[in-house]
């Protein structure tokens, strides 16, 4: 079994060391040679465990957790992600990526992971949200939805409801990337996360 997904499967004394043990593990992943050379440093998920949400982005920024180490802050999406979990007054959050390093082009640039990447990643995502246990998955942006709910599910996060998929109860939101460069409204964005703390007082 693959070192990594069988973390989950051994007991530990507590889930904290067990987290403790992937979180390690995954420090010293080489699986993506690119992402190997570009990285500053690996990013694991981060938050609370058990979690009530898991918040799943695309891959830490250039700004942001590749300078910090943690997912989706220092930048501006983590900002305002961040804001916007604090307003709406979820609690007991555990975010991560579908990658941990931060891929970059040939210019230094941010880029998308690969098809490859996110595929070698796959496990340490997995493994992280068996051990945090989140009552909901929530899917930043498409490319995490895609990965999670399968290709052929719809991206629909003005719907506001619950997908049930691949063992998860998944919930699918805009990026914050998209509602900085202007795509989406703040005042929407602000709304949709209280939709998701009403639909968590519910369930
Ligand atoms: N920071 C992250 O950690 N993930 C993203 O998808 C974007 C910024």
């Amino acid at each position: 079994m693959n070192p990594i997904a069988s973390i989950a499967s051994i007991t530990y004394p507590s889930r904290r060391s067990a987290l403790d043990a992937l979180r390690a593990a995954i420090l010293g992943c080489e699986r993506c040679p690119a992402l190997v050379r570009c990285r500053s440093r690996v990013v694991p998920g981060h938050g609370a465990a058990p979690a009530t949400v898991a918040f799943v982005g695309i891959a830490p920024g250039r700004f942001g957790g590749d300078r910090t180490g943690i997912p989706f802050s220092g930048d501006r999406s983590g900002d305002l992600l961040r804001r916007m979990i604090r307003n709406s007054a979820i609690r007991r959050v555990f975010i991560t990526n579908l990658v941990r390093c931060n891929p970059r082009d040939d210019r230094g640039r941010n880029r998308d992971p690969s098809r490859r990447e996110i595929a070698n990643c796959r496990t340490h995502l997995l493994a992280e949200l068996e051990l945090v246990r989140p009552r909901i998955v929530v899917c930043l942006g498409r490319m995490a939805w895609r990965e999670l709910a399968g290709r052929g599910a719809i991206f629909d996060p003005r719907r506001g409801s619950i997908t049930i998929a691949n063992g998860f109860r998944l919930y699918a939101m805009y990026h914050p990337g998209y509602v900085i460069r202007g795509a989406y409204s703040n005042r929407a964005y602000a709304r949709d996360f209280r939709r998701l703390a009403a639909l968590m007082g519910s369930n």
